[in-house]
């Protein structure tokens, strides 16, 4: 199985779906909080940013580890 694809309605779609994309280090000019992790995502960090579709103003930045993480739970949990 591939390991690419930010984007992945299809695995997502029963949990409403989200839009994911990565923050490239330049870009992150603020510091975050993971809530995978609880631990900030420090200015200057590449992190991914997700967007629930039933919820684009609940915008979230995770670690990148800690949102794959995140997705090989939620699809292990089923
Ligand atoms: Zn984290």
């Amino acid at each position: 199985m591939p390991d690419h694809g930010w984007v992945d309605d299809s695995g997502l779609s029963d949990s409403g779906g989200f839009d994911v994309a990565p923050v490239q280090a330049y870009q992150a000019n603020k510091t975050y909080r993971c809530p995978g992790c609880n631990h900030e995502i420090r200015i200057g960090e590449h992190h991914t940013v997700v967007v629930p579709h039933s919820d684009p103003n609940s915008r979230r930045h995770w670690h990148s580890a800690c949102w794959r993480g995140e997705q090989r739970r939620s699809k292990g949990a089923r």
